[in-house]
């Protein structure tokens, strides 16, 4: 399938608008709201009688079952990319507004619409298209009309997975009297540049010779990390031993000026392109070689989490394979992704991992166990980085946007060790 009929359907599927409403399969109930309240670790008592706004999408999501209505046009969406080879997904933004609570015995209703459908886009997990959709929640009003209780707008990156390959067959670079400050600094965690000892110049790739002023003596600075794409081109064919293609290759333009060569990713799905941020990081290939290479995704944190300016308190929540699989399932999500390990490492990920909905209550919980008890969320906004696997810790942290009597905005950082697993902007409201 070409790119022009993936969009001649893509255009039928908008202009079919917004579908009919499609009913919960069952009412909002308490035994659900306590499943997930308890794999949330969520033990707020007002979700004993209301709803968590964060459950809005819960009611209404899919069951097991693979079959979809054929009218759903995110559905529709994603078996036109997946006949074109686009097989693999990944949420990358949910932008949610309550209006209110649910409460126990409601019903509510799903409407949605395809809103736009971009690319194909270079991305660090493979060649995909953003697929843009809008839900709004329904529930019967009084007086025969409906009433609007959520609104979502929902981002997935369908993409080509790259195949897996052992890194361990990766061309080695050579090591010798010139390089090897370079490679004793990537085994260390540092990128190194090389500089003139007489005249001060730094320079990459490294050599013997100051081109500056000529001199031989010579040392290195430790540079931050950071960088901009300066250009790039992406690798297809042929295969690279250790590689996985389509491989971006980027020139990238380092804070201190010099320029190096290598390869990009981005595990939260950033397009890469000239001007994209970059940090540094390190492949430990095996005892004697680590390799540097390049990061779409925000770093991690520099400071410790002690000393991270939150204004909120830091809350720290052990990632494990029973938080991912029960909060998959208490939101409904039966993706295999979030509970099937061999599956998971089958679409190109390292191990199952969180689930959208889930840091989405997690996130929630972080800002109304610290408003307290009479605050409501209304808004959340957020954007997923880097996964969340097993073994990990989802450290929150957050920063008051503003606040007065009625109304607090609080920036929700939820790092991991791989970067920013969510950034996230949170109104609460009472
Ligand atoms: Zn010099």
């Amino acid at each position: 399938m070409t790119h022009d009929e993936i969009m001649a359907r893509v255009e039928e599927l908008i202009a079919a608008g917004e579908t009919t409403p499609r009913e919960a399969l069952d009412e909002v109930n308490l035994p659900m709201i306590r499943h997930w309240a308890e794999a949330m670790g969520d033990t707020n008592p007002r979700w004993a009688s209301v709803a968590p706004p964060a459950m809005a999408q819960v009611w209404t999501m899919y069951g097991l079952d693979p079959h979809r209505p054929a009218a759903d046009p995110l559905h529709g969406t994603m078996q036109l990319l997946d006949e074109a080879g686009f097989t693999s997904v990944l949420a990358t933004n949910s932008d949610q507004t309550y209006a209110r609570n649910l409460v126990p015995g409601e019903r509510p209703a799903v409407t949605t619409r395809l809103e736009s459908v971009v690319g194909p886009k270079q991305t660090g997990l493979g060649e995909g298209y953003f697929v843009t959709t809008q839900n709004t929640w329904w529930v019967a009003a009084s007086d025969g009309r409906r009433e609007a209780v959520a609104t979502m707008t929902f981002r997935v990156l369908k993409f080509k997975p790259a195949s897996r390959v052992d890194p361990a067959q990766t061309v080695r670079p050579v090591v010798n009297r010139d390089t090897a400050f370079f490679f004793d600094g990537t085994a260390n965690g540092e990128l190194r540049i090389q500089r003139c000892n007489a005249c001060g110049l730094l320079r990459h790739p490294p050599g013997p010779v100051c081109p500056s002023c000529h001199a031989m003596d010579r040392g290195h600075v430790v540079a931050s990390g950071r960088g901009v794409v300066h250009s790039f081109l992406v690798h297809h064919a042929p295969q690279v031993p250790g590689k996985t293609l389509p491989l971006p290759l980027a020139l990238v333009e380092l804070e201190e000026g010099v320029r190096m060569v290598g390869a990009v990713r981005s595990p939260d799905g950033t397009e890469v392109a000239i001007g994209t941020p970059v940090h540094v990081v390190f492949d430990r290939i095996d005892d004697n070689l680590t390799l540097a290479s390049w990061s779409t995704s925000e770093p991690p944190p520099a400071a410790a989490v002690e000393d991270r300016a939150s204004d909120l308190p830091m809350s720290r929540i052990a990632i494990t394979p029973t938080l991912i699989v029960s909060t998959a399932l208490a939101t409904r999500d039966f993706q295999d992704v979030h509970h099937d390990r061999d599956l998971a490492v089958q679409r190109g990920s390292k191990d199952i991992f969180l689930n959208i909905l889930t840091t989405t209550g997690l996130v929630q919980k972080y800002v109304v166990d610290w408003a307290g008890d009479d605050w409501r969320v209304t808004e959340c906004s957020l954007r997923l980085g880097a996964p969340a696997y097993p073994g990990d810790t989802l450290e929150l942290s957050g920063t008051i946007v503003t606040r007065t009597d009625g109304e607090i905005v609080v920036d929700v950082i939820g790092a991991v060790s791989l970067g920013a697993h969510a950034t996230s902007r949170v109104t609460v409201q009472r």
